[in-house]
């Protein structure tokens, strides 16, 4: 690969992407909206869009993603997907027998204009089930927005205020992360002993147990009763403020519950930020279990310090990811040096260059960025880690460095998505593959140099 200088790099003009590092809307869109229970996502667009979204989910998942789609031809795409849309909603309806159908556009719907809310006014919708939609044009932002989006699309059509006083519950809203780290989440709430509502919920959806025979829906996910009572909590605690604020907002718009924009709760500072949000907001104390859990995770921070102090790190994902990895592997004593996300959006430039400030340390932060550059960036000023999804195993390969797979998508390994980040387990967790990729790149150097010394 050719080696351009910083100059160069800076020159290069941002007319085309080369490597992104992000994906379309409709798959942020299509993985929230599994997280309803009963729902049946649903593309509004041509076959192949709806095939790579839910081929996408599934490899990444490994477990079966179903979507139905509008199934455009020629005709739709000049007249208008009106005619398909409401054909899909009949036969949706009466053969997969879903509660609820959660609609998102493609790039051509949107292209050519189409009104969903119009069509929704006339299409024949069976009593008692529901129909929701949210507008996901791929060329703007990433899969994090359509998430973002499908999300808000919850709060708008479902969410009501029908309690004079608000519950004593709190509204999670865990942003785009695994069903494993929903879980995570959702334990530490039940150890507080506080009552929550999390939307949307994808575990027991895209993690579900092998039973034997073939379940179109599984048991988790937000049910649409718990979406409609999310308007008679207490607060909502949006976690991550790329996946979840506009949700949130909306929410406190409509029905008027506080939002809270927090981080993904990633290390030690962000799991304690969320716990004492919880805490000032509840109950009085943290339970002994999480303040030894905390103990455990600072204990194990202390022992391995030698590994990572000083170490350089380049970290790229979704922005809610990065911007958590980032301040956690600050607080182990690396040296985050490169930061990158594909999704648009200066807060992520202005949050990132703003901690590593504090740090004292000159790093490469950017947004809407793409992986040559990324890997531009590494040949310039190489790194002794890479932090980020399956794409980065060609730079890893390509510059002999230890990669660490975390974030979306994971395409090449499995058991990733069960397994939490979030937290102090996942905090844990993290700095088992850290330390672990770190030294077995020490181990294969001194290997190579004892072979060396051997010839
Ligand atoms: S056409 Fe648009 S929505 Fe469809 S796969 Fe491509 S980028 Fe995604």
């Amino acid at each position: 690969m050719l080696n351009f200088t910083p100059k160069e790099l800076q020159e290069r003009k941002s007319g085309g992407m080369i490597n992104p590092a992000k994906t379309c809307q409709p798959i942020g869109a299509m993985y929230a909206a599994l997280g309803i229970h009963r729902c049946l996502p649903h593309s509004h667009g041509s076959q192949g869009c709806c095939s790579y979204h839910r081929m996408h989910l599934t490899r990444h998942f490994r477990d079966p993603v179903m979507a139905s789609t509008s199934s455009f031809t020629e005709g739709a795409s000049v007249f208008g997907g009106g005619a398909n849309l409401k054909t899909s909603i009949k036969n949706v309806f009466a053969i997969y027998d879903p509660d609820i159908m959660a609609i998102h556009t493609t790039c051509l719907t949107e292209t050519i204009g189409d009104d969903i809310p119009a069509y929704l006014g006339t299409a024949e919708i069976p009593e008692g089930k529901i129909v929701i939609h949210c507008n996901t044009p791929s060329y703007v932002g990433s899969h994090i927005t359509g998430f973002s989006n499908m999300t808000k699309g919850m709060v708008t059509y479902l969410s009501e205020a029908s309690t004079e006083t608000k519950k004593e519950q709190v509204n999670l809203i865990p942003g785009f992360v695994n069903p494993g780290d929903m879980r995570e989440i959702k334990r530490l709430v039940k150890v507080m002993g506080i009552n929550f509502i999390m939307f949307p919920d994808t575990s027991g959806v895209v993690d579900s147990p092998m039973t034997g025979k073939f379940e179109m829906y599984p048991k988790g996910g937000t049910t649409i009763g718990e979406l409609k009572d999310t308007g008679n909590s207490r607060l909502t605690l949006a976690l991550g403020s790329f996946a979840s604020t506009d949700a949130s907002l909306a929410l406190e718009r409509k029905c008027k519950v506080p939002a809270k924009i927090m981080k993904t709760p990633i290390g030690v500072k962000a799991t304690d930020e969320f716990l004492m949000a919880l805490r000032n907001g509840f109950v009085k104390e943290i339970p002994y279990e999480l303040e030894e859990e905390r103990g455990q995770l600072v204990d194990i921070m202390t022992d391995t310090h030698y590994h990572f102090h000083g170490k350089k790190v380049a970290v790229f994902g979704d922005p809610d990811i990065v911007i958590g990895l980032t301040e956690f592997v600050l607080s182990l004593g690396m040296i985050p040096v490169h930061v990158l996300t594909g999704t648009p959006g200066n807060a992520f430039e202005k949050e990132l260059r703003a901690m590593l400030l504090e740090a004292g340390i000159k790093g490469n932060v950017k947004a809407s960025g793409d992986l040559f550059e990324f890997h531009q960036w590494i040949k310039n000023e190489t790194v002794d880690l890479i932090i980020g999804n399956t794409y980065g195993k060609y730079i890893a390969r390509a510059e002999d460095i230890p990669l660490v797979r975390v974030g979306f998508p994971i395409l090449d390994r499995s058991v990733h998505s069960y397994m939490p980040i979030v937290g102090y387990k996942g905090a844990m967790r993290l700095i088992e593959m850290i330390s672990g990729a770190l030294l077995d790149k020490q181990d294969r150097d001194a290997a190579d140099e004892d072979f060396e010394l051997v010839m």
